[in-house]
């Protein structure tokens, strides 16, 4: 019996011996998938220290294109939070949800309570304006759809996760002076420039902040996916660029700049960036770039392209 005892102690020993590290294991972080970019971020501010957040979208990736690989299905079985935009940006997120089966997963919406505008562009076009069916999908680049979308994902964590609720509402207060702050930049930074046009040579992304701010927007593409334009087409655009004086050309993130390039050589004008914060590449995520960062860098382009004051 003593013998019998001994053995199980030692069991018992060994069996606390196979953990990595002795005493209390660490408290498990809730775990968090967002589909794009700008919810990625702003769940990871929100979540801090107590949680863990990953990107769907593989880096670089061009996020209107993306479908979900049985990877990511088997990501999904181990998370407790699901964060994506909506219908209109990913389509297959609805599907994709009813194949996992995991039951602590909760799926946050975060476009919910968000009026989306049409998707298109203003002139020029004799494009099919509804490729994503009505509604234009880039809500995030309006601030204040941007902050709904932060209480939106901070209910999800506060539901989720109870204990740390105090944090992740301090968190999510935290990155909604960020946005208003810059709302603000924004507002002062656009009012006074020579031009108030911009001219994008990627797709129909900027409509939310372009009305937010009082800009006129073109892109050549009024939808992600859309073919290069034709010569027609590219003779018109740059008749456009002319006939509005732009003194820049903007490019879309993480795609060849050939088209806006070619635009800009045409006519003369600078080649500036102006990223839609849909993804960023590999060594962006690894330094730790923020969607707040991203439209600090929007703003001084767009100042600098527009001759603001
Ligand atoms: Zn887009």
């Amino acid at each position: 019996m003593k013998m019998l005892t001994l053995l199980l102690l030692a069991m018992l020993a060994l069996a606390g011996c196979s953990s990595p590290e002795q005493g209390t294991p660490p408290p498990r972080k809730i775990q968090v998938v967002a589909t794009l970019f700008p919810l990625y971020d702003m769940a990871r501010a929100i979540g801090g220290e107590y949680a863990e957040v990953s990107l769907l979208l593989p880096p670089g990736a061009e996020a209107h294109s993306f479908e979900p690989r049985p990877g990511d299905i088997l990501r999904l079985h181990s998370a407790d939070l699901f964060i994506y935009t909506g219908p209109f940006m990913e389509p297959w997120a609805e599907s994709l949800l009813k194949g996992v089966d995991a039951k602590g997963l909760r799926a946050v919406n975060s476009g919910n309570g968000i009026h989306l505008m049409k998707q298109g562009k203003e002139e020029g076009d004799d494009h099919d304006h509804d490729h994503h069916g009505g509604g234009d999908p880039h809500i995030w680049l309006d601030f204040d759809n941007a902050k709904t979308m932060v209480s939106t994902i901070l209910a999800g964590f506060t539901a989720q996760d109870p204990p740390h609720a105090q944090a992740y509402h301090r968190n999510a207060a935290r990155y909604q002076s960020r946005l208003t702050e810059l709302d603000r930049a924004y507002r002062a930074g656009l009012a006074d420039c020579d031009s108030r046009t911009v001219i994008h040579a990627g797709h129909f992304a900027f409509g939310y902040l372009a009305r937010r701010y009082g800009l006129r927007y073109l892109s050549a593409f009024p939808a992600s996916g859309d073919s290069e334009p034709n010569a027609r087409q590219m003779a018109a655009m740059v008749e456009l660029i002319r006939s509005t004086g732009a003194g820049a050309i903007y490019y879309e993130e993480l795609v060849s700049p050939r088209l806006a390039d070619t635009l800009a050589r045409e006519t003369g004008s600078r080649l500036l960036l102006l990223s839609a914060a849909h993804n960023v590449s590999r060594e962006e995520l690894a330094a730790g770039l923020t969607l707040p960062e991203i439209m600090e860098r929007n703003l001084e382009n767009l100042r600098g392209g527009l001759s603001c004051r």
